[in-house]
């Protein structure tokens, strides 16, 4: 993908947030969850996380949520419009906890929900000018609901994850293939 490490990063970040919600497990219910979170992503100059924190936190990946399920480009560009139209931004360039020198978008003193808006937004932003809008997936595994950017050149993933849904997926398309032969050998007894 043409996208710097940060735009990855951020791009990782907003799948990682939006998936939390996939699934009977909600993985963002209370303020343990949103810490691990913000841990687990490194999300810098984040001193303390409140109820208010969550609830924000919470609506934004519905809002994230509803941008990667857009069913065209024009519905996806809108709902990301709607969302950074409410989101300041101010970039800068930053170094820290290890990573390259990279860009944050957030406004000073922004909010957990206003941080990752502002760079998970910007990320997102990008796709969309880069024609990419296809990218932004959800998975083809027909009980999974988790979302993911397809980084392979030809654009050719379907699962969220090779090993799991893409493992189980073909497992089961395996045993479909399978069970006409051995429907069949089981008759033929009968027949006979
Ligand atoms: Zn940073
Ligand atoms: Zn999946």
């Amino acid at each position: 993908m043409p996208f710097g490490h940060d735009m990855v990063y951020s791009l990782a970040t907003v799948v990682e947030l939006i998936n939390t919600a996939a699934g009977d497990h909600d993985a963002l219910v209370d303020i343990d969850d949103l810490r691990a979170f913000v841990r687990k992503r490194r999300v810098s100059g984040v001193d303390a996380v409140t109820v208010r924190d969550l609830a924000e936190v919470r609506t934004l990946r519905t809002d994230f949520h509803d941008v990667f399920t857009a069913p065209d480009q024009i519905a996806a560009v809108t709902r990301l419009n709607k969302l950074l139209g409410r989101t300041s931004i101010t970039p800068r360039l930053a170094e820290h906890d290890g990573f390259a020198l990279h860009i944050h978008y957030f406004a000073p003193g922004a909010s957990l929900a206003e941080h990752l808006a502002a760079d998970c937004g910007v990320a997102l932003a990008h796709v969309l000018v880069e024609n990419e809008w296809e990218r932004l997936r959800r998975c083809r595994a027909p009980d999974c609901e988790h979302v993911f950017v397809d980084e392979s050149r030809n654009r050719s993933r379907v699962y969220c994850d090779s090993r799991t849904c893409g493992n189980r997926m073909h497992v089961a398309a395996y045993r479909a293939r399978r069970r006409p032969e051995r429907d069949q050998g089981k008759k033929r007894p009968a027949v006979g």
